[in-house]
């Protein structure tokens, strides 16, 4: 096990787009919060001197709760596993929970990495999102504030592919970005997912779902802004500078294996998928209760060489063929030079990359590679 992912399940509102699992009712946080404890003790069990190299407390809203919390699950962490020395430990926050004695507190804790929710400088574009933070919130000074604390890196998210988003507007987001020197940003196309509100909204004709050639336009200019800048687009999302790429999420576009904790988490283990139930008084119970509380599935020899074609294509270092349990050429040779031939694909030899137009195109290309049994 090289990852150690916590899902923190509450938020304090629900943004419209989002489909990770939390809840906005607080009632409960002790005892969820109680019962992951006691889920790690358990999972724990049997992987004795396992070396833990990341952490990462994800959501939901960690920040939104008290940062003894957050203490004491890292504490819990190192006395069950072998954590690294120099593990990279990171915590979601949202603008509206930074502060300097919670910095302080979290650095205390241990956390080294901050990835905060910015998402947009401009306040009815965080209106539209549901977000229960505002400008004031994003503004330079919560960043700042994060940049002076002295974490051995931190991160800022920002969506683009808004309805009538303008690519003028999207630049005025990159550069106030920029401004802040932050060492490493993921930048989201938005999405419609279902049984989302923003799904909902879109179905019954109240707000665009945005349109697909801005969106395109706009991660040209990302692309373009962060080479300018001299952050390496090391994933499709992400953008970073040396040093300052995100180990834990690097892990997972590898196939490295992870424990996830938490209503929703997932784990996985080089063969076997596991996901915990989403629904945190389900999950609270059955921990209680000593019932069962996830499924699993064992991933067949094509699952596993899809899920790396699909993970590894989206990375700068692509996808090594040779290094998959089913050889994708002996099926698909002719996909894979129609993708080179139209300028997609590159082949460094067993490995394929995907060219900078190729990334537009990461997942469907990805598809149009599986194999089936
Ligand atoms: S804060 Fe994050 S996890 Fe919570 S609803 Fe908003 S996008 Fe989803």
């Amino acid at each position: 096990m090289s990852g150690l992912y916590l899902h923190i399940p509450f938020c304090r509102k629900a943004c419209t787009y989002c489909d990770f699992h939390f809840s906005t009712s607080l009632d409960a946080q002790d005892r969820v919060l109680d019962a992951m404890r006691k889920e790690l003790a358990d999972r724990a069990g049997g992987s004795g001197d396992a070396a833990v190299g990341t952490i990462y407390f994800g959501g939901g809203t960690p920040s939104l709760i008290p940062a003894a919390r957050i203490a004491a699950f890292i504490q819990q962490a190192r006395a069950l596993f072998r954590v690294d020395a120099d593990a990279e430990i990171t915590l979601e926050a949202n603008p509206d929970d930074i502060t300097p004695e919670r910095l302080d507190a979290w650095k205390a804790a241990g956390i080294t990495r901050i990835s905060l929710g910015t998402q947009s400088f401009r306040e009815d574009r965080l209106k539209w999102m549901g977000r229960a933070h505002n400008t004031a919130h994003a503004s330079r000074a919560s960043i700042a504030a994060i940049a002076r604390a002295g974490f051995a890196s931190w991160t800022i998210d920002l969506i683009y592919g808004l309805p009538e988003m303008t690519l003028a507007e999207w630049d005025e987001q990159l550069t106030i970005a920029l401004d802040h020197g932050m060492p490493h940003l993921s930048a989201y196309g938005l999405t419609v997912e279902p049984r989302t509100a923003l799904a909902h909204q879109v179905a019954k004709g109240l707000v665009s779902p945005g349109d697909d050639e801005a969106q395109s336009a706009q991660f040209d200019r990302l692309m373009e802004r962060m080479k300018v800048a001299g952050l390496t687009h090391y994933e499709i999302s992400n953008f970073g500078r040396e040093g300052h790429f995100s180990r834990h999420n690097t892990s997972y576009w590898n196939g490295t294996h992870y424990l996830g904790i938490g209503p929703s988490a997932h784990s996985f283990n080089g063969n076997v998928r596991r996901w915990n139930v989403s629904n945190n008084q389900r999950y609270l119970v059955s921990v209680e209760g000593g019932t069962a509380f996830s499924e699993m599935e064992t991933l067949t020899p094509s699952q596993r060489t899809n899920e790396l074609l699909l993970t590894g294509l989206r990375t700068q270092w692509g996808v090594d063929l040779d290094a998959l349990p089913l050889d994708v050429r002996m099926v698909n040779e002719r996909t894979i030079v129609s993708y080179h031939d139209r300028g997609m694909l590159e082949r460094h030899g067993a490995r394929l990359v995907l060219t900078e137009r190729g990334r537009h195109f990461a997942d469907r290309i990805a598809m149009d590679l599986f194999v089936t049994e």
